[in-house]
């Protein structure tokens, strides 16, 4: 009898997490993604705004498991999951069989209904999309220095959602304009340049301490972004934004970042889902608990005391890893094997080049402590483009690797000797 076949959809953190785990143990692995690496999404943004190249943050799959045992990669757009007939098919007709499933396909952007929206809308969320906004921005640029037209709309840039994302993308911006813009445009009335960041709650971050929320808001504002907090964009075309307290506001661009949703194929899968439309999963991950077939990472409705266990890239990981440990258990006859515990993490937001705010909940996950203490607010700044820089050059997408912005150990500042000393990726 040949060895187990196990299949895991999607190559973001969590299915690469859980084909890692895989590697070089008694199973066939098959990991299929629609592109052939994996992105590192926390620093699309940097993309977006010209400080990164796309190489930065992409990682080819193939060379990741250059010379694996039996971690194969096959680049293939799922399009449809069978869970009684334990197959995959594929956008070019083909069925995959599988003994063990992982669905991890992650989320896509969701404009609520909105076609309008969605037509005039520019994406944050692949990497073609961060090139499409970097290429539009630096044009918009361009056309502000026509003569005899009026630059404002071209240098006025509206950013739907203040959660990590749309912060980030502001913040960043924000210093193109301020940085940039006098060096290299000086066409431009810099005065003109504008960011606004509009979100539909009370305050910034969420998911976040009210504490980090209001940090962010401070930087962001001493960086010249204007925030428009309780408000929504309610309409858009390609010359105006309308928000939802009626102001039209004159700009070509709208930057989405207010909502994602679980991807088509999870959404679509026969199987039991949870309010938010993730798929829900038992205390083993096990889909409608089936001992075949897993969701893990933004697919799955992990709950905790809270509810459903944040759409971020540690708990991603932590369930990719723990689903590989569950199907080696599962092949060795132990069906008790320990259910799913997530620990605790930092999560940080980069705040232009000066400035970040990480995150310690002491209410998130009480069955572990924080591995670290938060600072006296909850937020620390004073982070600096030097160091980004290395970490990004590292490009290290381990939860395990105290060089990244998300690496669950506490602490700022530099971290150029950090870099390479404390990461135990197999990149
Ligand atoms: C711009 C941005 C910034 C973010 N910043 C942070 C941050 O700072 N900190 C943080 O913790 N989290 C952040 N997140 C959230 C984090 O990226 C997600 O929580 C995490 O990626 C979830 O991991 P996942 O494996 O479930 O999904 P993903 O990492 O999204 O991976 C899903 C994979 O599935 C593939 N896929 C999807 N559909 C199909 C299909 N039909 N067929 C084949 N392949 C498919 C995709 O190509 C992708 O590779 C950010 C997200 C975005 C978009």
């Amino acid at each position: 009898m040949g060895k187990p076949r196990v299949v895991i959809v999607g190559a973001g953190f969590a299915g690469l997490a859980c084909a890692r785990g895989l590697d070089g143990r008694p199973v066939d692995v098959l990991l299929v993604d629609r592109t052939n690496y994996h992105l590192f999404t926390p620093l699309l943004y940097q993309v977006a705004t010209c400080l990164l190249n796309p190489s930065d943050i992409a990682m080819p799959l193939r060379k990741v498991f250059r010379g694996s045992p039996n971690v194969r990669f096959r680049q293939a757009v799922v399009t449809g999951i069978d869970l009684d007939a334990r197959k995959v098919r594929t956008g070019e007709g083909d069925e995959i069989g599988y003994d063990r499933l992982v669905v991890a396909a992650g989320t896509e952007a969701n404009y609520f209904s909105n076609q309008a929206i969605e037509a005039a809308a520019l994406g944050l969320k692949t990497l073609p999309e961060a090139l499409t906004l970097r290429n539009h921005t630096l044009r918009c640029l361009e056309e502000a220095t026509s003569a005899g037209r009026d630059p404002a709309p071209w240098i006025t840039f509206v950013v739907a959602g203040g959660g990590p994302t749309g912060v980030e993308y502001a913040g960043a911006l924000a210093e193109l304009g301020r940085l940039v813009l006098p060096l290299e445009y000086p066409e431009i009335p810099s005065n003109l340049f504008r960011v606004i960041l509009v979100e539909g709650q009370d305050r910034l971050l969420p998911p976040f301490s009210e504490a980090s929320g209001r940090h962010a808001a401070e930087a962001l504002k001493r960086r010249g972004v204007e925030i428009r907090l309780s408000t929504l964009v309610s309409h858009a075309d390609a010359e105006t934004v309308t928000l939802s307290d009626g102001e039209v506001v004159r700009a070509r661009t709208l930057v989405w970042s207010a909502g994602v949703r679980p991807a088509g194929l999870a959404e679509e899968l026969a199987a039991p889902h949870a309010r938010s439309r993730r798929v829900s999963v038992d205390e083993r991950l096990g889909i409608a608990g089936r001992v075949d077939a897993f969701a893990v990472g933004d697919n799955a409705a992990s709950t905790v005391e809270e509810g459903e266990l944040p759409m971020l890239a540690p708990p991603a990981m932590q369930q990719g890893r723990y689903a590989a440990e569950r199907i080696l258990a599962l092949e060795a006859g132990d069906y008790g094997y320990r259910r799913f515990l997530a620990t605790n993490s930092v999560a940080g937001v980069t705040l232009g080049a000066t400035a970040n705010v990480r995150d310690v909940d002491p209410d998130f996950l009480p069955h572990q402590p924080a591995k670290a203490p938060a600072s006296p607010e909850g937020a620390i700044f004073g982070h600096h483009r030097k160091c980004l820089d290395q970490v990004i050059m590292h490009n290290c997408s381990s939860d395990s690797c105290s060089s990244l912005p998300l690496d669950g150990q506490a602490g700022v500042g530099p971290r150029t000797s950090r870099t390479t000393t404390n990461c135990s990726a197999k990149y």
